[in-house]
Order: C-alpha cells, then sequence, then structure tokens
C-alpha cells in the first residue's frame, strides 16, 4: 500500500472565534450567558434555577454569576464537581454538572443564532478539503459541523464513530483487524465531545457507549429508546481528561486521531494555544506526529503588537507562545502565520510582519 499525502487540521476556540465574534472562549461562557438572559433574569436577579449553582461558585472561588468582571473558568468548574462527586458520591455535584453543560449548550447555541459569519470556515471547506484530509477539533460548537454535513468526512464519522449506521445494514460488522492503517480517507474527530452528542448514562444498558447525534433541537431533552434513561450530552472540559477512558466514543477518537497525526505530512493547527493543563493534547502533538511532518500555526497570539504615539504599530515575536511550539515540534518545521487570512494568502510571519521566528 502506498501512502498518500494527508493534511490534518487542528482546531481550536480560536478559529471558532475568529468566524463569529460572538463564540465565547472558555473564560466568557458565563459572561455570555448573563448577556443573553440564559441565567439571569436581569442585573440583579438569577434565575431560580441557577442559584444553587452560583452558590458553589461563590463557595469554591469567591466569585459572582452575576459580575461581568468575575472570570469565571467553566472547565475549573466541571473539574471541582467531579472531583466532588468522585468524593462524596453526592448526587447534587452531578446535577450542577448537567447545569453547566445545558448552559455551555445553550451559550453556545444561541452565539450560532446570533453570529453571522463562517466565511473563513466556508473557505477552509471549499478550498483546503481533500477526499483524504482530516480534521481534529477541540471544540464544543457545532458552527463548522454544519458546513461540512454532506463531506465525506463528516459521514466518516457517522459511519465509524457515531450509532448512526450502527444498527443497519451499511456499517454492521466492523472490519477484520488491519495491519497498516489506511491513509486514504479524512475523518472529522472532536476530541472533547460535541454540544450535540447524546448518549445513554445507564451503565447497565445495552446502547450505554453508543454515541448519537442530534440532527436538531440540540436544547431538547432526550430519552433512550432502550432503557427510557434521559440522555445525557457528551462533553469533557480538557481538564478531566483522565475520564476518557470512561467514553468508549472518545477513547476511539483518541486513538484514531494518533493514526491520522502519525500518517500527516502536513499539520495545520489553527486558534489552538494547547493549554498547559491539557496533558494529553500535550503527549498527543509531541508523540504522533513524524519528524518530517510540515507544521503551520495559525494564532494572532504568535505576535505581539505594540502600538507608539505616531501610530506606528511594531510588531515582535510572542516568545513564550512560539517556544511552546518549539518545544513540542522540536524536530519539524514550524511556520507562524497571524491570522486566516495570511495563511490563505501565504503569507507566513516572517515576510509579512518582518520578524525572525
Ligand atoms: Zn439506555
Amino acid at each position: 500500500m502506498t501512502k498518500e499525502n494527508k493534511t490534518v487540521w487542528i482546531l481550536g476556540a480560536g478559529a471558532s472565534m475568529s468566524n463569529n465574534f460572538e463564540f465565547p472562549n472558555i473564560n466568557q461562557i458565563f459572561a455570555k450567558a448573563k448577556e443573553y438572559s440564559i441565567i439571569s433574569l436581569n442585573v440583579k436577579t438569577l434565575k431560580d434555577d441557577y442559584k444553587e449553582l452560583s452558590e458553589f461558585i461563590v463557595n469554591c472561588f469567591n466569585k459572582s454569576l452575576l459580575r461581568t468582571s468575575d472570570k469565571i473558568d467553566v472547565e475549573k468548574v466541571m473539574t471541582f464537581l467531579q472531583i466532588e462527586f468522585e468524593k462524596k458520591g453526592s448526587y447534587s455535584n452531578l446535577q450542577l454538572m448537567d447545569k453547566v453543560i445545558f448552559l455551555i449548550r445553550h451559550v453556545l447555541s444561541e452565539c450560532l443564532v446570533r453570529g453571522n459569519s463562517n466565511e473563513e470556515y466556508e473557505h477552509l471547506v471549499n478550498n483546503f478539503l481533500n477526499r483524504n484530509t482530516s480534521i481534529i477539533s477541540f471544540n464544543w460548537d457545532i458552527a463548522l459541523d454544519q458546513l461540512i454535513k454532506s463531506n465525506n468526512i463528516y459521514e466518516n464519522f457517522l459511519k465509524q464513530i457515531s450509532s448512526k449506521f450502527t444498527e443497519g445494514f451499511f456499517n454492521g460488522y466492523i472490519p477484520f483487524p488491519y495491519k497498516e492503517f489506511p491513509t486514504d480517507t479524512g475523518i472529522y474527530l472532536k476530541m472533547h465531545g460535541s454540544v450535540d452528542w447524546l448518549y445513554c448514562p445507564n451503565q447497565q444498558c445495552r446502547v450505554n457507549n453508543r454515541l448519537y447525534v442530534l440532527e436538531d433541537s440540540i436544547l431538547e431533552s432526550h430519552y433512550c429508546s432502550e432503557c427510557h434513561e434521559e440522555c445525557k450530552i457528551l462533553i469533557i472540559p480538557p481538564l478531566l481528561n483522565k475520564n476518557y477512558d470512561k467514553y468508549p466514543s472518545i477513547k476511539k477518537i483518541w486513538n484514531r486521531s494518533f493514526l491520522e497525526l502519525n500518517n500527516a505530512s502536513e499539520v495545520i493547527i489553527w486558534g489552538y494555544g494547547v493549554p498547559p493543563t491539557d496533558f494529553y493534547s500535550n503527549w498527543l502533538l509531541t508523540r504522533s506526529i513524524p519528524h518530517e511532518t510540515i507544521i503551520k500555526i495559525i494564532n494572532p497570539e504568535c505576535l505581539r503588537i505594540s502600538n507608539h504615539e505616531n501610530e506606528l504599530q511594531e510588531y515582535s515575536i510572542n516568545k513564550t507562545f512560539v517556544n511552546k511550539f518549539k518545544e513540542i515540534f522540536s524536530r519539524q518545521k514550524i511556520t507562524f502565520y497571524y491570522n486566516y487570512k495570511d495563511f490563505k494568502n501565504n503569507f507566513d510571519i516572517n515576510q509579512k510582519y518582518n520578524v525572525k521566528v
């Protein structure tokens, strides 16, 4: 079997944010929830539904859901709830966790409705997606999903990861184990789950490990047709990555992404900054990508821009950011691009901003 040249895109929150200015970063989820009146009735009053969560946040972090200046890290809240659940087994922690997940879904679907541009994702889909290109996304939102529903890489996700076809004739069997990973197809892999992914949480249920993708109404409750338990949404904050093993579909996605990266001739990382707490992704990027693979980073954080009095802007390298990638990809060739537009026009930061990486 000959190996085909394969490009793998890795997308982080920065990619969705540069497409649609409504999309929040991880620290803005609660502020957006307030702005969109999801958690509050007015500037001073929380909805009853969120009072318990508010108390938890005050107790743990001394921060208020109503104070916009308080930056509340939603991943940290979820991680604290999970740890307390593991220690105390308290059902109320689980309920609060569900509340946070519902809030994330609500905020992200609201952003999708209010935002109006998807220009760069559209360009990516129309110009850079070949048959065997894969996309690895660390995002929970579905801005890109909506654009690639008819694309082969989304169909491969449905066929190979979700349960869409497992009962049917089409993919009702699992092929014989392979000796060499086939590189001629691409796939869409969402590493931390998605606001439109459902699973049945009942461990005794025979469809417990299956993943279902909602086609519409992502805010409505759904119930398992097998055991009638209320389904849960599969999104996992990176800080909880020790739990990846608990969700076989997520585990499958991580295994598959290792293989995709291991067979990539080019890896393009857009808007993903490899958070220091996310040891798993750090490990994945460090260990899976061959030395000869070409690495391209699209991220405005690679530059520092200082404004002078005479309105001239001066550009310099953001060493902390750039060095993080140089450390992960110490043997590969890396090129940095300030934003998607520069990438599309093939202007790296050395050429366009006259800096030296
Ligand atoms: Zn069930």
